[in-house]
């Protein structure tokens, strides 16, 4: 392009494409520069689970404008979203109560389980002490590892748009954002680097105390069965907010204190979600801190891989991948939305619901 791109994004993980996917709806030219020479970022290493179900107040307006992006997407795009639904099994009567005055509350979006119900959807049958469940009604998956990379294909493929990878963002002097491979000339420039914000904005994250979440994430083989829906276990509901803000589960935390001190230790989210080839993405810990080590704990794969088999009910759970996924987080907003200078956005997801609210960040939260 000669002329000014009217929207320069930086970053193609979720939050960049979404923000690009934006700009093209409103008719502006958009230019997307990625320093590497393919997304490798928190967008790829993550579960592909929308978790729109588990949202309350701002966050679930966001996932439910998010989850029509996604949905409509996938009808231009072919990414591969699938309205799955989310699968929440109670395994302790604790558990259940947390369920229950959620689909009082939200009887449109949460239908309670029978425990065979339950197991009709795990490969193993599911884990002994199955006592129900919940099906999550509006939650999404995609497969994080192809989604991202047909989205960037899509975007780069429209009129007006333009995907460069291999091309890292320097700084922006209000005309022109200058990158490894020279300077382009933008309108604006909304900058979605996730948590390597600091790296270019420094004094911004620490204004907004942004920092690293580590997260050790691991591949299993197919359990030899499909799994269909996102799979929660009782350390979810004590952290996405729909079940967190319940009554019941001050109760549950307390039993989880004393039966499961190792899973709290580790602040473990543990769930699962089915790829395709039917492995299993399995997770997850948290760690956070400004920068993180890079080293993985074998003790805690093995943690989370053993949960795993037990919900799922199997003998044998085999691991063929681990990786560490890092995310944006900060302790003041589950997200960032920022004008440091005219004509300069900034757009994180700082929080573990990227993959949830991107799309409605955007469309919410596009800069004018
Ligand atoms: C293990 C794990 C599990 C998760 N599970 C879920 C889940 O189940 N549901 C959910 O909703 N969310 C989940 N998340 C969170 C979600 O993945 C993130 O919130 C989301 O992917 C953040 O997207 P992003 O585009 O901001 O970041 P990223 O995907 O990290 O993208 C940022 C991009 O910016 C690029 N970049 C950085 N600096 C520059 C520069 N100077 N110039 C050019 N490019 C630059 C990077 O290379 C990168 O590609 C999970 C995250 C992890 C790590």
């Amino acid at each position: 392009m000669n002329t000014a791109t009217d929207v320069l994004v930086v970053g193609a993980g979720v939050v960049g494409l979404a923000h690009a996917v934006e700009a093209l709806d409103r008719g502006l030219t958009v230019t997307v520069v990625e320093r590497d020479s393919r997304a490798v970022g928190a967008s790829i290493r993550n579960f592909g689970h929308a978790c729109v179900t588990g949202q309350t107040g701002d966050l679930a307006e966001l996932a439910h404008l998010a989850r029509e992006r996604w949905l409509d997407l996938d009808g231009r795009a072919g990414l591969g979203a699938r309205a799955t639904g989310g699968l929440a099994v109670a395994r302790h009567a604790t558990e259940l109560a947390v369920l229950e005055e959620l689909a009082a509350a939200r009887p449109g979006e949460v239908a309670l389980r029978t425990a065979d119900e339950v197991r009709s959807e795990l490969p193993g049958g599911g884990a002994d002490d199955v006592v129900g469940g919940a099906a999550l009604l509006a939650d999404l998956r995609v497969d994080p590892r192809v989604t991202v990379a047909r989205l960037a294909a899509w975007v780069d493929a429209q009129d007006g748009a333009e995907v460069r990878f291999g091309t890292a963002y320097l700084g922006f002097d209000g005309t022109r954002a200058h990158t490894s491979r020279g300077p382009i000339a933008a309108q604006r420039v909304i900058v979605c680097v996730g948590h390597d914000l600091d790296h270019l904005y420094p004094h911004l994250a620490e204004e907004h105390r942004v920092e690293r979440c580590a997260l050790q994430m691991a591949r299993a083989a197919d359990p030899g069965a499909v799994v269909t829906p996102a799979v929660l276990t009782a350390t979810s509901l004590l952290r996405y907010p729909a079940f967190a803000e319940t009554t019941s589960a001050a109760a549950l935390r307390t039993r989880m204190e004393a039966d499961r001190p190792d899973l709290l230790a580790i602040d473990a989210n543990v769930m699962f979600t089915q790829r395709p080839d039917g492995t299993l993405l399995i997770g997850d810990s948290h760690h956070t801190e400004r920068t993180v080590e890079p080293f993985l704990d074998e003790a805690v794969t093995e943690t989370l891989r053993a949960e795993t088999a037990r919900v799922l009910g199997v003998d044998r759970l085999r691991i063929i991948e681990r990786w560490q996924g890092v995310y944006a987080s900060s302790p003041l907003h589950p997200y960032l939305v920022a004008e440091p200078e005219e004509r300069l956005s900034v757009r994180i997801v700082t929080s573990g619901v990227g993959m949830t609210i991107a799309h409605g960040l955007a469309r919410r939260h596009f800069p004018n």
